[in-house]
């Protein structure tokens, strides 16, 4: 099954809904990191929220950036999604290694105690910046805790990674539902209940629901009506120019430096681990065509 996200909305809009399923995503993700079983749960479970939180935007230039800061072994996580939900991200230790916790991934273990930065840049002056502590840990609950008190919208989030015994990824997915603020008590409390009907997103997926069938057993007696579908997929847009902005990062007296060794460089992508490589050519290039924009600028100054 590829990935994809389903939206919806239920109760005559008092609610809209996303649900996802995300297993190559996540998959992609692992394989490109070499990522630890808890490592790829973490990271995927941001991909997924950020999947579903991307296909939010409404324009095509529209940038989601979720960024998780914490005193945990796996030094923090960040994913990025556009508005057609192309995703990518990275785990700044992808081997962690944790015991498992009642019997499941340590998450929370692993992010350890942290904030959780949202950023959408929409093209304005400034991108929007919310940020809110990590509650749990465990990603979908921080979420909904940022969701709440944040961008004051009552949230509830669900996602979940389940890994094969060979380390590859067995399903992933997840929800967000959202109410709007007109939504009525009784409906709330329907949804409450309905919520306890799900007590893991990965439990429903591994038997074989689809993110519309995942909406029907939370929205059921809640007229659920799916609004569209999305593919969703792991995408990073590097290129050799793009990475270059990192050399450039370096300094000029350690690119000069690199220049005297004679030696090429290869330089790694964050979010996908694809290698490029610079030769001492390209290097000086480089040197040439930050001194040449420097020395421009500075001729404006004067
Ligand atoms: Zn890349």
């Amino acid at each position: 099954m590829e990935d994809y996200i389903v939206r919806a909305t239920a109760a005559g809009n008092q609610i809209r809904a996303f649900a996802a399923t995300t297993r190559q995503t996540v998959e992609t993700a692992r394989r490109h990191h070499d990522a630890s079983p808890v490592a790829a749960a973490a990271l995927g479970r941001l991909l997924t929220a950020g999947a579903m939180m991307g296909s939010m935007m409404k324009n095509d230039t529209d940038m989601l950036t979720l960024q998780i800061r914490g005193n945990g072994p796996i030094e923090g996580l960040t994913v990025t999604a556009d508005s057609h939900a192309n995703v990518k991200g990275y785990a700044g230790n992808p081997g962690v290694m944790l015991p498992p916790k009642n019997g499941k991934l340590d998450v929370g273990g692993a992010v350890g105690v942290g904030l959780l930065t949202v950023i959408k840049d929409m093209g304005l002056k400034e991108p929007y910046s919310g940020q809110t502590i990590l509650v749990s840990s465990e990603i979908a609950e921080d979420l909904t805790y940022y969701f709440a008190n944040s961008e004051q919208v009552p949230s509830s989030v669900g996602l979940g990674v389940l890994m094969e015994k060979d380390n590859t990824v067995r399903c992933a997915g997840g929800f967000i539902i959202q109410m709007m603020p007109f939504a009525e008590e009784k409906i709330i409390c329907q949804l409450e209940e309905n919520l306890k009907n799900v007590s893991s997103v990965t439990s429903l997926l591994d038997r074989g629901y689809t993110p519309e069938q995942l909406l029907e057993v939370l929205f059921e007696n809640l007229g659920l009506e799916i609004t569209d579908t999305m593919p969703t997929q792991f995408y990073c847009n590097c290129s050799k120019e793009r990475v270059e902005k990192a050399v450039v990062s370096i300094g000029r007296k350690e690119i000069q430096e690199m220049i005297t060794d004679g030696e090429d460089i290869e330089v790694k992508c964050h979010f996908c681990n694809t290698a490029y490589r610079y030769t001492v050519e390209d290097l000086k290039r480089i040197i040439n065509n930050t001194y040449k924009t420097e020395r421009a600028a500075r001729r404006e100054e004067w």
